[in-house]
């Protein structure tokens, strides 16, 4: 798929490698009972495991996930080994689902195993739209919602994050050198639970009323 803009916004729009950032709020690292991290925790996902927010069926054979509600950095320009960019690197935040696999992850976690496959599989990066970061009045506080049949699960604010953006991606540039089109997944709020085929949802910035929906 294609990194699609909103209102005008621009940047690339094929995507690149796909990291996520896990455990970057205390309180969901608390309700899966881990640890708080002291280093931002990495890990990847396939490109092949993108799906637009408001896409169609889903392709991989499993009827419930967990979700995980996250703001999505588009990465706008090539960020060097070892550099610390900030914010300059970003062209725009999207919201989506890291869709997991929750049963697999455990079961992962208990025998020592890398997460790989209850994190990537086809459809298990949603991604909405992206909006210009120039959009956000304060890039040091953003707030963002989820919501499952108009109940909402998650609420987020990333004055809450163990490590801010600026953290992130000089923690990534520290191993690999950033291109543009690279997403970060940013890590999710606490509130993660069951997602199943068919269920409509919901993602919104709150203080932009910017509001995307879609079914599983
Ligand atoms: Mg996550």
């Amino acid at each position: 798929m294609r990194i699609e803009w909103q209102d005008g916004g621009s940047g690339p729009t094929e995507p690149g490698t796909i990291y996520c950032i896990g455990r970057n709020y205390a309180e969901h690292a608390a309700e899966l009972g881990n640890a708080v991290p002291t280093e931002p925790v990495v890990f990847l996902k396939s490109r092949a495991a993108l799906r637009p927010l408001a896409g169609g069926p889903l392709a991989y054979p499993a009827e419930t996930f967990h979700h995980e509600a996250e703001i999505v950095l588009v990465i706008g320009r090539a960020v060097a080994l070892g550099d610390e960019p900030g914010w300059d690197a970003v062209a725009g935040l999207a919201l989506g689902l890291d869709l997991t696999r929750r049963e697999v992850q455990n079961q992962l976690k208990t025998q020592g195993l890398p997460w790989t496959t209850a994190k990537s599989f086809a459809g298990a990066a949603v991604l909405g739209p992206a909006v210009a970061k120039t959009r956000f009045p304060d890039l040091a506080h953003i707030t963002f919602d989820f919501a499952v049949g108009g109940v909402t699960k998650q609420t987020g604010d990333t004055r809450l994050m163990l490590f801010p953006v600026p953290v992130i991606v000089a923690h990534l540039a520290r191993s690999h050198a950033l291109e543009p089109g690279d997403l970060i997944y940013t890590g999710t709020p606490a509130g993660v639970g069951p997602l199943a085929r068919g269920d409509a949802f919901a993602l919104r910035f709150t203080q932009l009323g910017a509001h995307w929906s879609g079914r599983l």
